[in-house]
C-alpha cells in the first residue's frame, strides 16, 4: 500500500492536497451491484478505504492509496461490453482536420476511432499495451504496435497523436504525455478524458479505483500539457445529450429503488426516455456539460 505521507499528486508531484471524500471497498462493491450482476474480484478482495484528494496546485483529483486495475479487472470490464462504439471526440477531432494526417492513436482499444480516421483517408497506426486489444485491432485490419520502440522500427512519424479516455486510468499521466513529446516533438496531440464537471456526474462506479485513478477538469488538463511542454492548447467540451439524460434518471432510480426494481431500471438505463423529456425541457442546455472534454495541443491542425 502507498505510504500516504510520501504520496504526491499524480499529475504535478505536489504534496499539497486536501481530502474530499472517502469510499471503502464494501460501498464500492454495492455500487457495482446496483449496475451489474457480478462484482470484480479485485474490488471485493481489496478491503481498503479510498480517499479522493484534490491537488491544491494543479486541481487534479486523485485517489489514495493508488489502486490500479489488474488484468482480471479489465477482463471483467471487457466481458460487460460497455464501451460506447462511438464518442463525441472522435468525430470532433476529425472535423478539425482539413488535410490528410499520419495519426498515432495511443490506447486505441476497440479501434472505433482508428477505423473512422482510416475511412476519411488518414494514415493510422494504433498503439495498445494490451495484447487482447492488439489482437482485436489486427483482426479489424488496423496496423497496430505495442509501444514506441516497435513504432520507431516502422519509421512512422505521426503528425497527430491521439489518446482518448486513457489518461484517467494512468498512475503517471504526465510521464505518458512527456513520452509522446519526447518521441514526436513536432506532432500535435489530442487527449480526451471524462469531465468531472459533467452535469450527469454522480457516484458513477467507474469513476473510482481500480478503473479511474484520477478525475479531471480544464485546469488539470491544461497543467498536464504545460508540464509536458505543450503550448497554445485549446480545450473543448462535449455538450449534454440524450444519453446523459437517460443515464441520470436511470442512475437515480436504480440507486433509490434497486432492491425492489433493480433489473427494470438497469434496462431503463439504456432507453432514451425519462430525463430526455424532463431535463431537456426545463434545463438550459448550454450550461449542461456532457461526459467528455478534449485538449488539443495546437488548434491549427
Ligand atoms: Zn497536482
Amino acid at each position: 500500500m502507498e505510504n500516504l505521507k510520501e504520496a504526491h499528486c499524480l499529475l504535478c508531484g505536489s504534496k499539497s492536497y486536501t481530502a474530499l471524500e472517502k469510499i471503502d471497498s464494501s460501498e464500492l462493491s454495492r455500487l457495482y451491484q446496483t449496475e451489474f450482476t457480478t462484482v470484480p474480484s479485485q474490488v471485493t478482495e481489496s478491503k481498503q478505504v479510498f480517499e479522493l484528494q484534490n491537488c491544491l496546485f494543479c486541481d487534479l483529483q486523485f485517489f489514495l492509496p493508488i489502486f490500479v486495475g489488474n488484468e482480471e479487472f479489465y477482463n471483467w470490464i471487457s466481458a460487460q461490453n460497455l464501451y460506447a462504439p462511438n464518442r463525441w471526440e472522435f468525430d470532433f477531432v476529425l472535423s478539425l482536420l482539413d488535410t490528410k494526417q499520419r495519426i498515432l492513436d495511443v490506447g486505441a482499444g476497440s479501434g472505433t476511432f482508428a477505423l473512422k480516421a482510416l475511412a476519411q483517408g488518414h494514415e493510422v497506426i494504433a498503439m495498445d499495451y494490451s495484447e487482447n486489444a492488439r489482437n482485436y485491432l489486427t483482426k479489424l485490419g488496423i496496423k497496430v504496435v505495442a509501444d514506441f520502440a516497435e513504432l520507431k522500427r516502422l519509421d512512422f512519424e505521426p503528425s497527430l497523436v491521439t489518446s482518448f479516455q486513457v489518461f484517467e486510468h494512468l498512475v503517471n499521466p504526465t510521464e505518458s504525455l512527456e513520452q509522446i513529446h519526447l518521441n514526436f516533438p513536432k506532432a500535435r496531440v489530442a487527449v480526451s478524458v471524462p469531465n468531472r464537471d459533467r452535469t450527469r456526474f454522480r457516484k458513477e462506479v467507474f469513476d473510482f479505483p481500480p478503473h479511474h485513478l484520477t478525475r479531471w477538469n480544464e485546469k488539470a488538463l491544461r497543467e498536464c500539457f504545460r508540464i509536458a511542454n505543450y503550448r497554445d492548447c485549446s480545450v473543448y467540451f462535449e455538450k449534454w445529450n440524450k444519453i446523459d439524460s437517460s443515464y441520470v434518471l436511470a442512475f437515480y432510480l436504480s440507486q433509490r429503488f434497486y432492491r425492489q426494481l433493480g433489473l427494470i431500471f438497469r434496462l431503463f438505463r439504456f432507453s432514451h426516455l425519462g430525463l430526455k423529456i424532463l431535463a431537456l425541457k426545463v434545463a438550459d442546455k448550454s450550461k449542461l456539460y456532457g461526459h467528455s472534454m478534449m485538449i488539443i495541443s495546437d488548434k491549427r491542425i
